[in-house]
Order: C-alpha cells, then sequence, then structure tokens
C-alpha cells in the first residue's frame, strides 16, 4: 500500500496545519466533559467565553517560503475546526477526531482508506445512505462489499479474509433496532485479520452512551448533524481514530479533498455538543415511557431498553443506556401510514437526534433508496414506525400518539 502519510499533507508548500490533539482520558464525568471545552486549543487573545468563529480562508504568513505561521489554508486546518476537534477527541477518548461536511462524508473519507480489490463487511440493516456510497463504491471502486446480518458474529467472521479491509458496524442498528456485539465482534477481527479496520457509525448511541473505540473499534464516526448538534440547524460529520497512524491517513484525505467542516458550522457543533448530555438523558427517559406504552398497547416494540428485547442484557454491556429511537410494527402499512399523518406534536421527518419528537415510515422515507425486494430481503417491515423521541413534556407526547393511534382506527387500550 502506498504510503499516502509519507506526501505532504499540506495545501501549500511547507505549512503544516495544527493537528487535533492527542486525547488525555476524561478525568471527569462525561457530561461535566462535554461542557468543558479546553481554552487551549485555540490561544484566543481576548479569552472570549465561546470560541470565536475565525471565518477565514487564508493566514497571513511571516516568511517568504510561506513558513512560520500555525494555519495557512482553511482547508488545511482552521483554529475554529481545530477546537471542535480536539473536544470531539476528549469525548470520544480519540487518539485524534475529524470535523467533515457531513456524515456521509465522514463515511466518503474512511472509504478512502479501502483500495480496488480489497473488500468491506458491513451490516445488512443499515442506514439508507450508507448502503447507497457502498454501493456506489462497489460498482465503481472495484471494492466488494458483504452485507451480512451483524447480529451473528459468526456471520461476520465467515466473510473475512486476506482482502478484508473494513468492518462496518452500526449498534443498534437502524431502523429495527438489532444488537452488534462490538466488543466481540472486533476482538475477533483483530485475531483473525490484521489488516483490517472495525469502523462504527455510533451516531444513534452518541459517545454519551457508547464509546466504541473503548470496545475495541479502530475508527467510530457520527453524523454529527444528529444527536451531537442536537437542533437540526446544521450538517456535519465527526471520525474519532484509535492510533496516530490512521489519523494522519484520515487527514490526508480531508485535507485532499477539501471535506473539512466551515468554521461557522464548526461553532455551531462545538456549541450543540456541550447540551449532548442533559439532552440525550431526557430524550432517552422520554423513549422510555414511549416504549412502554407502545408495548402495553401489544405493538410489536424494537427498543434496547425494553426487556423483551432479544439482545437487552448485551446491548446492556456495550452502552449506558438505550438511547431515544425505537420502532413498532402495526402489522398493516395502511395503519402505519394514517398513523403518522394523525400525529400533530410528532413531526414527519426523516432523520434523529433533535431536541423535537419526530415520526416516519423508514421504508418510504429514510430507507426508500435500499431497493424494495433488498428491503425484504433484509425483513424490514414495510409497516414499520420509527419514532425518534425529543425532550418535550413526556404527557404530550403519549397523549399525541394515543390521538393519532386512536384516529388511526387502532384499539387503544386505556
Ligand atoms: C444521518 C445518518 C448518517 C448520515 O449523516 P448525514 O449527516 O445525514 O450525512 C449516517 N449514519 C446514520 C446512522 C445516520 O443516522
Amino acid at each position: 500500500m502506498v504510503d499516502i502519510t509519507s506526501a505532504s499533507a499540506s495545501s501549500s508548500s511547507a505549512v503544516s496545519p495544527a493537528v487535533s490533539a492527542a486525547s488525555t482520558r476524561p478525568a471527569y464525568h462525561l457530561a461535566t466533559e462535554l461542557v468543558h471545552i479546553d481554552s487551549d486549543a485555540v490561544k484566543d487573545n481576548y479569552n472570549a467565553a465561546s470560541v470565536p468563529i475565525y471565518q477565514t480562508a487564508t493566514f497571513k504568513q511571516h516568511n517568504a517560503d510561506g513558513s512560520g505561521g500555525e494555519y495557512d489554508y482553511s482547508r488545511s486546518g482552521n483554529p475554529t475546526r481545530t477546537a471542535v476537534e480536539v473536544h470531539m477527541a476528549k469525548i470520544m477518548a480519540a487518539e485524534r477526531a475529524f470535523v467533515v461536511s457531513t456524515g456521509m462524508t465522514a463515511l466518503d473519507v474512511i472509504l478512502r482508506l479501502v483500495k480496488s480489490g480489497q473488500e468491506i463487511v458491513a451490516g445488512d440493516d443499515i442506514y439508507g445512505g450508507t448502503n447507497r456510497l457502498l454501493t456506489y463504491v462497489s460498482q465503481f471502486n472495484g471494492v466488494r462489499v458483504h452485507n451480512v446480518d451483524t447480529t451473528d458474529p459468526r456471520k461476520v467472521e465467515e466473510k473475512l479474509g486476506p482482502n478484508t479491509r473494513l468492518v462496518l458496524l452500526e449498534s443498534p442498528t437502524n431502523p429495527l433496532i438489532k444488537i452488534a456485539d462490538i466488543r466481540g465482534i472486533s476482538q475477533r477481527v483483530h485475531e483473525l485479520c490484521p489488516q483490517a479496520l472495525v469502523v462504527v457509525d455510533n451516531t444513534m448511541m452518541s459517545p454519551y452512551l457508547q464509546n466504541t473505540l473503548e470496545l475495541g473499534a479502530d475508527i467510530e464516526y457520527h453524523s454529527g448533524t444528529k444527536y451531537l448538534s442536537g437542533h437540526h440547524d446544521l450538517m456535519a460529520g465527526v471520525i474519532g481514530c484509535r492510533t496516530k497512524e490512521v489519523g494522519d491517513q484520515l487527514y490526508f484525505v480531508i485535507n485532499a479533498s477539501g471535506s473539512g467542516l466551515g468554521p461557522f458550522d464548526c461553532w455551531l457543533l462545538l456549541r450543540g455538543v456541550k447540551t449532548l448530555g442533559i439532552r440525550m438523558e431526557k430524550q432517552q427517559s422520554n423513549a422510555i415511557l414511549i416504549a412502554d406504552f407502545l408495548e402495553a398497547q401489544g405493538l410489536r416494540v424494537h427498543f434496547p431498553g425494553l426487556k423483551s428485547h432479544p439482545q437487552y442484557d448485551l446491548h446492556a454491556q456495550l452502552a449506558s443506556g438505550p438511547g431515544a429511537v425505537l420502532s413498532f410494527e402495526t402489522g398493516d402499512v395502511g395503519l402505519s401510514e394514517r398513523i403518522v399523518e394523525g400525529a400533530r406534536l410528532w413531526g414527519i421527518s426523516v432523520s434523529f437526534g433533535c431536541v423535537n419528537s419526530l415520526i416516519s415510515m423508514p421504508c418510504k422515507m429514510s430507507h426508500a433508496s435500499i431497493p424494495a425486494e433488498i428491503r425484504k430481503q433484509r425483513q424490514l417491515p414495510e409497516d414499520l414506525i420509527r419514532l425518534c423521541v425529543g425532550i418535550e413534556h413526556p404527557e404530550d407526547l403519549i397523549n399525541d400518539l394515543t390521538n393519532a393511534l386512536r384516529v388511526a382506527g387502532f384499539p387503544v387500550k386505556a
């Protein structure tokens, strides 16, 4: 493999932009760490309480050869981006973290580590956009992609071989909320395939509930559009990695392709992530009440906070909570459509992680890019309704759902 890191990473001549400093292990609880931004990450002359937005493309240099400044060009590095990257590295317990333009960009950057002829083992219940990008690289880049049921580690193991470069996991999966044993799979992959990297899309749990690098993954990434920012007011992707070597390779791609997050969005992301702890606690406690309510109605609910979830114990070993995304089946596509359309408080929208509650039908919305026959193969129920629970008062959320169920013709139990 060509050592891409030996090439000059900088956009112009000799200046190497500031790296995201290596993390130190969090000294406080994560809720505390989230709020505290390392003020040394950006040397601000005025001690601004909020990290300044360096809305600039270029930085003046001291010397004629272009050297002397810490930053030269914002594609390569920008102080506001450094601040959020250092913060995210701390939160994810990563050697280094990067912020890029969207969650899909994060995956795109990671996929550049895979050469033609190499293979990827991925889940079969994955984010629709992930499925689309993996299909693209398999069709155009000569990369073989195996989609397997990652809830069964043996199915992953069966596909491992000398050409395996990435094992890509999501847990819980979306929208069926199935659990992959990130710890066990990472261990087996590293034993059997030392050249392979375990990559986890940890968007649904957020770093607040699950730390996949500590579970043994090599790379963890997020759609920062979701819980990390929390308000659906920006798009971002976050990547954290465990080693400097992988960090250098990822940085090279980000600088070369220009996918780093712009200064204003970096600032918004940094502001949003400070409240991740309280948002997630509230969203999760609401979700637990709603899952209980739906299960009591006799509906089939997928949520790892329910004892009826077949992998309840496994999830509890991996994460500190069930999160705030759940799905349920009604047995009838028409009924599901009427429920979704009958909700008033629950906004019909793709995505999740926002402070307000959302309702959707994955097969018609977020996962519509997966062809119908593949959805069927992967046992994705067409009537599935996904709920992404926000921070509203739980009584209002449950009352609104009750009303939507009634109006749709579902016999609600008192
Ligand atoms: C939203 C999402 C993505 C993609 O992120 P964008 O920011 O929309 O590009 C990837 N994975 C999961 C699990 C997501 O929910």
